[in-house]
């Protein structure tokens, strides 16, 4: 009788067992698991299309590139914030000082003038 109630415990956990490994396999094939941690969801946060989020996370490569102008910063990116005036829905004039949004470097923004300058 004792070996019969294992043999019947050791079915049922056996089916179970199937069921379990069959619905994890199911899972697998229907679902991509992504492990994400804290880090990936704070950086993912700063990928939004908010551009007030369009900041650099820490100043600490900033350098002051100010003198020449330039499109490009050091760091590879040509995203620049700087202060400007509209006028009859334009921007009339802007402010030669920048900072570049992704590593906070300070530089000079490039006018029509420079253009002419380098020709
Ligand atoms: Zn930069």
């Amino acid at each position: 009788m004792k070996w019969l109630i294992v043999i019947v415990v050791t079915l049922v956990v056996y089916t179970w067992i199937s069921r379990v490994k069959n619905n994890i396999n199911l899972f697998l094939e229907n679902y991509e698991i992504a492990i994400i941690d804290k880090e990936d969801v704070e950086r993912e946060g700063r990928h939004t299309d908010d551009i007030l989020q369009l900041r650099p996370e820490t100043y600490d490569k900033s350098i002051d590139l100010r003198g020449t102008p330039t499109h490009l910063c050091p760091c590879g990116s040509n995203i620049w914030s700087l202060k400007v005036i509209f006028e009859d829905f334009e921007i009339a004039t802007y402010f030669l000082d920048m900072e570049c949004v992704s590593c906070g470097s300070v530089a000079t923004a490039p006018t029509p003038v420079d253009r002419k300058e380098e020709l």
